[in-house]
């Protein structure tokens, strides 16, 4: 097989969907789509969820043992990895070892409560088995904002997987979404995201872009109840970004990363020691009255 038919094999989906920090990893698919679909603001809603078999991915560890030029990391596909029984995983991860023995550390993503279904010595073996870092989409430290999007889990369910995230040594990553509270919940969203990113000591932190898909319950909502969500405008949503920021008390090393700053800037910095710069940023375009 040529490089290039390595490739098409690999991937059931000409979509890939990785976290930015991912970008340099090998990619493996494991599941595709999200096992909790229901995110009123998601446009992942209209892939289903399946489970790749063994046997498939054992094949894929085989190609990508090809092509992989001795890449160190790992990330395994799909919205929620991580919610697979963890014989399922460890059976994934020995392919990994035996095809792919230059991956040191494997990532994906994960839900909360993919983490608090397993037990403590569940998770034990996991990290045992070579997986460290979880990307995690907190989008809001509100319950009243989770609650309004269906997201299906609470600040606390967040709180407590964390806790025992860090108990047996994994990395988290997190994604928040400023504007998710839209106008009415614009200011307990900013104040207590903060407060909680501000409690969970993230690896990095990856703020999103709201964006209201077609075909979302979002989108439905805004087209038949607009009195329900009032969308923030960019510059808007900047704002609350920054007092989101400026509440923030983060003082382990953490990546913050804003790539849709008014749809057309990115700000980065690794806290704590670039605060002021990205504060001093946010209020030069604040400043400029750009919209
Ligand atoms: S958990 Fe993530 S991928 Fe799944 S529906 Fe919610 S936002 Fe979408």
């Amino acid at each position: 097989m040529t490089r290039s038919e390595i490739f098409q094999a690999l991937y059931r989906s000409p979509e890939i969907y990785r976290p930015p920090l991912e970008g340099k990893s090998a990619l493996l698919e494991v599941t595709q789509g999200c096992s909790y679909g229901k995110c009123a603001f998601c446009d992942f809603l209209r892939d289903s969820f399946a489970i790749l078999p063994l046997e498939e991915i054992k094949y894929k560890c085989q190609l990508l043992s090809q092509v992989i030029d001795g890449n160190d990391r790992l990330f395994l596909l799909g919205c929620n990895p991580f919610c697979l029984p963890t014989e399922h995983l460890l059976e994934v991860m020995q392919y990994v070892h035996e095809y792919l023995p230059s991956v040191q550390m494997t990532a994906m993503y994960a839900r909360a409560d993919d983490v608090l279904r397993k037990s403590g010595e569940e998770l034990a073996q996991l990290r045992q088995a070579g997986i460290l870092e979880l990307h995690i989409g907190l989008e809001s430290g509100s319950d009243a904002v989770l609650k309004l999007h269906n997201k299906g889990e609470t600040v606390a369910d967040m709180e407590a997987a964390c806790q025992k995230l860090a108990e047996y040594g994994f990395h988290y990553h997190f994604t928040v979404i400023p504007g998710l509270g839209g106008r009415k919940y614009s200011q307990e969203h900013a104040l207590q995201t903060a407060a909680l990113l501000s409690r969970l000591n993230p690896v990095s932190i990856w703020c999103l872009k709201l964006v209201i898909w077609e075909n979302t319950p979002l989108y439905e909502t805004l087209k038949q109840s607009p009195e329900l969500f009032q969308e923030l405008t960019p510059r808007e949503v900047l704002q609350e970004e920054r007092e989101m920021f400026v509440h923030m008390d983060i003082q382990k090393t953490c990546l913050y990363v804003d790539s849709t700053i008014l749809n057309k800037y990115t700000i980065m910095g690794v806290l704590p020691d670039s605060r002021q710069a990205i504060l001093d940023r946010m209020d030069h375009l604040l400043a400029s009255g750009e919209e």
